[in-house]
């Protein structure tokens, strides 16, 4: 028996005797003229794949590591002694291992590369979140007695967008039929659903402002940096304190994610937190509460800017948040109106951590030339802002925003999350706590010798195929799991 249902396929395909393949296959094979069924690219790979004597050993690999849709090969070993006597305890090596190697993840946190691993991905930035409103993971408890509050900052508008249909209301709800100076109409009419493609495409693309989009994209990052030190600047002069002196009271800590909008524009969604002066680990002074926290928020968000000095061209301009910001409290465990939960919020940031720049249209790999963006498969609007990135990064004065190299996050150089070191864990902690739970973890007294080098990555094309209902099966095994722990033991 083969150990996995799509690999029945090679009950067939190994000798070759009928069309191997299953009825929702799209490639079928054609015959030839001898009559004999002309193997595909993936079945010839699938037959000598299974021909292979550690076939299994590879599928065992493969399953161990959730059916990764692009895993790293290594080759090498790990040796552990007891310190004192300097006697084996264990001792892996690849040598007997299929191609001498061993799969490890790729550990991508993006849905659209590795859906296994954006999900191992999803759910440690779900505890990571989660741990600095809750405790847990080193964190203690009591951090959910603190001020916390859930934050997002949009960037301006730089020009109408379609929009799609929110509470009855139409697109852009103009009842003219007036047109711009390109003789495009201002408004729009149209109600859209959230799947229609025109949702964030500029009305005019002419009117549009690329530039003021993608130069935003660009300051974004040190607007988020002024913006926490502005909170941290506000809360200490609203209690008559000096800012240098904040730090013997209370800490401000936060996690923060960006989204990308449709229309190509990034928001920024951070949990920001109240602390005493040791962090999480210390009551916040009686005076941070959550109104003076929203308050100072709502002040420094409408107020903080970065202005960039050009030498030519576009002046002096200021980037600052659009004023479609939001600031609530995070309440404990349930949600009311105003309000938010902590479990929510947790798992709403954890689902931005595997979306990408792909997600409002873009790709997730660098540019080259000006040339491969005409060849992306790509909307017009998006197209525009990797076009606006490489021209504008050409220019000297734009150098320092390394604009062709992020072209294609249209503009934006910063991580997808980013937390301050207070919050609560991290993820190599977290992956450490789960190598320690497979029991791959140092134990004391002991010493380690391990050389490991990288020979390679990816699967050959029906590796593909079989990796995918690898993580498929899991998926489904999870989704079983779920149901039963959910309906409980007597169902
Ligand atoms: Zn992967
Ligand atoms: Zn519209
Ligand atoms: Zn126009």
């Amino acid at each position: 028996m083969f150990p996995h249902p799509r690999l029945a396929v090679f009950a067939t395909a190994q000798n070759e005797r009928s069309p191997p393949m299953a009825k929702d296959e799209t490639r079928r094979p054609v015959t030839s003229i001898a009559g004999r069924p002309r193997l595909t690219d993936t079945e010839k790979d699938l037959i000598r794949l299974a021909q292979e004597p550690l076939f299994p050993r590879w599928l065992e690999q493969i399953t161990a590591i959730g059916g990764c849709a692009h895993p790293i090969y290594l080759a090498g070993h790990t040796t552990i002694l007891e310190a004192s006597t300097g006697a084996v305890l264990h001792h892996y090596d690849t040598t007997h291992e299929p191609g001498g190697r061993l799969a490890v993840r790729c550990r991508n946190r993006r849905e659209t590369r590795c859906q296994p691993c954006s999900r191992l991905y999803a759910g440690d930035t779900f505890h990571l979140v989660r741990a600095g409103l809750l405790g847990g993971k080193g964190t203690p408890d009591s951090v959910a007695e603190h001020p916390r509050v859930f934050l997002t900052l949009t960037a301006p508008s730089f020009g109408p967008v379609h929009r799609a249909h929110r509470k009855g209301a139409p697109c852009t709800p103009r009842r003219n039929s007036a047109t711009c100076e390109h003789g495009h109409r201002i408004g729009c009419g149209q109600t859209h659903a959230d799947s229609d493609p025109l949702v964030g495409q500029p009305l005019c693309s002419t009117c549009y402002d690329y530039t003021g989009h993608v130069l935003w994209h660009a300051h974004a990052g040190e607007l988020w940096n002024r913006t926490c030190r502005a909170i941290r600047r506000h809360l200490a002069s609203a209690v008559g304190i000096t800012q240098s002196r904040l730090g013997e009271y209370a800490r401000v800590s936060f996690a923060k994610v960006a989204e990308y909008q449709r229309r190509g524009a990034i928001h920024f969604h951070a949990v920001i937190r109240l602390d005493g002066p040791d962090g999480s680990v210390s009551h916040p002074p009686h005076w941070a509460t959550v109104e003076l926290l929203i308050d100072v928020i709502d002040a420094v968000v409408r107020t903080t800017q970065v202005t960039a000095a050009y030498a030519r061209g576009i002046g002096e301009p200021i980037f600052k948040w659009g004023t479609q910001f939001d600031v609530h409290e995070i309440w404990h465990a349930f949600k009311c109106d105003d309000a938010i939960s902590d479990e929510a919020v947790a798992a709403y940031v954890a689902k931005y951590v595997t979306k990408s720049v792909g997600d409002a249209g873009g790709i997730d790999r660098p540019i080259t030339s000006l040339g491969e963006i005409s060849l992306l498969p790509l909307s017009r609007h998006v197209k525009t802002l990797m076009s606006s990135c490489w021209v504008l990064g050409g220019l000297p004065e734009f150098e320092n925003l390394r604009l062709r190299s992020w072209a294609h996050t249209l503009g934006y150089r910063g991580h997808i999350l980013t937390k301050s070191r207070a919050y609560s864990t991290t993820y190599a902690a977290l992956r450490a706590q789960r190598a320690q739970y497979v029991g791959h973890m140092d134990a004391t007294g002991t010493v380690t010798d391990a050389v490991w080098r990288y020979v390679g990555s990816g699967h050959s094309v029906a590796g593909v195929e079989i990796a995918a209902g690898i993580a498929a099966d899991l998926a489904a095994l999870r989704e079983v799991r779920k149901e039963i722990a959910d309906r409980g033991p007597c169902g």
